[in-house]
């Protein structure tokens, strides 16, 4: 939690921001008493800052609470209101990795999302967490049920009803209007083995040239095409894919929920996997950026002294972020056969603090024939809260820049590396058809 004293006492973002472990076995990190503390210390400086006033909802909330109160300051507030600030953040990381000066090595040390991230386990902890959220968060169990033949069918014909929607409002809250991933009873785990294996792989950069594709909840149970679209492109380019020997959910969903003992499951469910793929010569990589933020950043932070852990953060990969390296060493086909014209892209939230640069759209300007518009601001999906009755007006209100683009843009084509942001977007217009995943565009570009 502390930053290294070692690291001297600075403007935190006058360097690039570096995240801190979260040391959450520490003895305090659960203390409600030692939490209040801290939310009172970083709500004070944040007061006095206002710098985060337009990311998400948790800023305003707290500002409202404060210019609501009796003083007008923040001991106008009561303790009891703090939790109203943390149920609106998502975990984007946007706050300090963009905005907060007060970042370590600050003296200052705000860590807002790691504040409210153990907030969130504190709440969990104490039993605060409904069953609702449990099971929206618990999206490998609800994919291994609703993709059951015909169970899929059922789940998505309901989905698609009025009544059906109603039902679902009624038990779990959700939203009639949120978008609602289609379940698939063939998912893509069971579509792509085997793979044809590259005799010898080329390495470039810090790409080895082939690649365990750790499929995701999301790509594997509701849109396999993704997943083989990149198949596909990857293959295309001489890069050997293959499957890990199993896999699960990497546990964002209950990072969000601040179940850390789940996150430490999921952990230890999956790095054996992978970490036995990359000693057989394969990196990593996800079709979902918060998966890749799971290994790269999330998982590191929690487990700091974990080898295996370490290894797998060391090569794991963005997709885009992969053909990018091979392209810098020349070894990206480049024998595009269609236009993509003009695409509107959104570049999601756990992509951005990945801190690659615009992988995406370097890739995909390679093809003649294309524009790309980039729209770097939140979807307003993040994870489960976009598809909440409470929280859906405010995830359009989060949304509306981005959708403000969209209705104005004449693009061809848009889209988003998060494909659930690209469905978020896709409800809150109209006329505009379905997203496409840049990975589809490759593809289409490649005309594969
Ligand atoms: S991490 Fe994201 S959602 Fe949470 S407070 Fe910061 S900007 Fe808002
Ligand atoms: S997180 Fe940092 S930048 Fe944002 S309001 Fe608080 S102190 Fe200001």
């Amino acid at each position: 939690m502390a930053p290294d004293p070692k690291e001297g006492r600075r403007e935190g973002s006058l360097a690039a921001p570096t995240r801190h472990p979260l040391g959450w076995r520490e003895p305090s990190f659960h203390d409600p008493q030692a939490l209040e503390r801290e939310l009172e210390r970083v709500f004070e400086i944040c007061h006095g800052c206002r710098r985060c006033f337009n990311l998400c909802n948790a800023f305003p909330t707290l500002f409202d609470l404060i210019d609501a109160s009796a003083s007008g300051e923040l001991d106008g507030v009561p303790r009891g209101d703090f939790a109203r600030v943390v149920e609106h953040c998502y975990l984007c990381d946007m706050c300090y990795l963009t905005k907060c000066p007060y970042v370590p090595p600050h003296e200052w040390a705000v860590d807002f999302p790691h504040l409210m991230l153990r907030a969130k386990a504190v709440a969990f902890r104490a039993g605060e967490v409904g069953w609702r959220a449990r099971v929206l968060s618990s999206t490998d169990a609800v994919g291994r049920i609703a993709g059951i033949p015909v169970v899929a069918e059922a789940v998505n014909a309901a989905a698609a009803t009025s009544l059906g929607r109603k039902l679902l409002d009624a038990t779990l809250h959700v939203h009639p209007e949120a978008p609602l991933p289609r379940y698939q009873s063939r998912p893509l785990r069971r579509r792509l083995e085997p793979r044809p294996q590259v005799e010898r792989a080329q390495p470039a950069g810090r790409t080895r040239g082939k690649v365990v594709l750790f499929t995701t909840c999301y790509v594997d149970r509701n849109e396999p095409q993704i997943g083989l679209d990149l198949v596909r492109v990857f293959e295309h380019n001489g890069i050997e894919v293959a499957l890990a020997a199993s896999e699960r959910c990497c546990g964002m969903p209950k990072l969000e929920l601040g179940d850390l003992d789940a996150v430490e499951r999921a952990m230890e469910a999956n790095v054996p996997a992978l970490v036995a793929m990359i000693d057989r010569g394969y990196d990593v990589i996800a079709p979902v950026p918060s998966c890749v933020l799971m290994f790269k950043q999330e998982w590191p932070l929690m487990f700091p002294d974990d080898p295996a852990v370490a290894k797998l953060r060391a090569h794991t990969f963005d997709p885009f972020e992969y053909l990018a390296q091979r392209h810098a060493a020349g070894l990206l086909s480049l024998d595009f056969k269609q236009p993509l014209g003009k695409v509107l892209y959104h570049v999601p939230c756990h992509l951005r603090v990945q801190n690659i640069g615009q992988k995406t759209r370097e890739v995909l300007a390679l093809v003649p024939g294309t524009a790309i518009e980039t729209v770097e601001r939140c979807s307003g999906h993040d994870g489960t809260y976009g598809v909440k009755r409470e929280y859906r007006d405010v995830s359009m209100k989060i949304a509306r820049p981005v959708l403000d683009r969209l209705r104005a843009s004449d693009a061809d084509h848009y889209a988003s590396d998060c494909p659930m942001a690209g469905h978020q977007l896709e409800s809150g217009v109209t006329g505009r058809g379905a997203p496409t995943h840049p990975l589809s565009l490759l593809r289409l570009a490649y005309g594969l």
